[in-house]
């Protein structure tokens, strides 16, 4: 079973609290799932179709226990997708029309005709609906990625405005996503690992939350690691060569001009670096008498330095040869 079908039976193993929170849900398994079939004189019938058994269970029983909805259910196989098993639920005339009102997708209007609305914004008012609405558009069209595969969450809402709508809920409950367009349908979309974490807390999938904690604890104490290692050996790397740049520093020094023509400081330290091409430039000035810190021995360094970039300038051939 992939990721996103565990969490979805996860989430479909618990029911609504409230009466409320049973319509949210409905409303948005409504917008992801649902038609609805103009017949003649004024008459409609909404169908649904799910490819998943544990969503077409979902739905029949808020329609039927929740709504007091006549609902009539089949599952067949269907050739013309690859032989799925696709549920069809269809209500009766009177109540798809019943539903639709409750859900506020029809309104009547002030001489008593119904018209459709567009995305119904009322099921999301209170903050125990926006998550049962997030419940229903993960069921009906949502989509997640095991965490070993890389993080995200995505639902599949078809048009814009209920891409916009869907992505204004995510926002109020804390969790920003995106917008995009997959083969001309709109799609939202969650890749930050902390959000889906978040996402999952919110639809009630406290399993699939952890797992992918879990999993983000161990990405987070492997990067640490990692980074630990890798900047000790950069570190060692670049003290290493540092020291072997001083070390030809001073030897060029000494075979152009000898040490002792350095003055008295400058000397000192040059022979304790060929004596300790190892020590690092604290360890260097903790050597010295007096002591001196870790940037007075870099000044003396950067002397060093310009006393040997003299010497290449200004004496082209060896002079004088003294071992350090
Ligand atoms: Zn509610």
């Amino acid at each position: 079973m992939s990721f996103a079908a565990e969490i979805k039976r996860e989430i479909a193993r618990d029911m609504p609290e409230k009466e409320c929170c049973a319509m949210a849900e409905l409303g948005a398994l409504t917008q992801c799932l649902g038609s609805i079939s103009l017949q003649g004189a004024g008459q409609m019938q909404v169908i649904y179709r799910s490819f998943s058994t544990t969503v077409g269970k979902r739905l029949l029983t808020l329609l039927r226990y929740y709504g007091q909805l006549d609902a009539a259910s089949s599952v067949v196989k269907d050739p013309r997708f690859g032989g799925r098993f696709v549920t069809t639920i269809t209500l009766t005339p009177a109540d798809s029309r019943r539903l639709l009102r409750r859900l506020d997708v029809l309104r009547r209007d002030e001489t008593g005709e119904d018209v459709f609305q567009g995305v119904p914004k009322r099921v999301v008012r209170r903050i125990c609906c926006r998550r049962a609405f997030l419940r229903g558009m993960f069921l009906g069209c949502g989509t997640l990625s095991a965490p070993d595969k890389g993080y995200h969450a995505e639902f599949l809402v078809g048009d814009n405005a209920r891409a916009r709508f869907v992505q204004r809920v995510l926002e109020m409950c804390d969790i920003p996503s995106a917008i995009t367009q997959r083969k001309g349908e709109a799609a939202v979309y969650i890749k930050d690992s902390g959000m889906i974490a978040r996402l999952l807390a919110t639809l009630g999938a406290s399993r699939a939350m952890l797992e992918v904690e879990e999993m983000r604890t161990r990405g987070a104490v492997k990067q640490q690691v990692n980074r630990a290692l890798n900047c000790d050996h950069a570190n060692l790397e670049k003290q290493v060569a540092s020291s072997r740049r001083q070390v030809d520093m001073i030897t060029r020094i000494s075979h152009l001009a000898g040490l002792t023509s350095l003055p008295r400081d400058l000397e000192a330290l040059a022979r304790l670096r060929l004596l300790h091409p190892e020590a690092t430039l604290e360890q260097l000035g903790a050597m010295l008498s007096p002591p001196i810190s870790k940037s007075g021995v870099q000044h003396r360094m950067r002397r060093l330095s310009q006393v040997s970039a003299n010497l290449r300038t200004h004496t082209p051939s060896v002079s004088k040869e003294d071992a350090p």
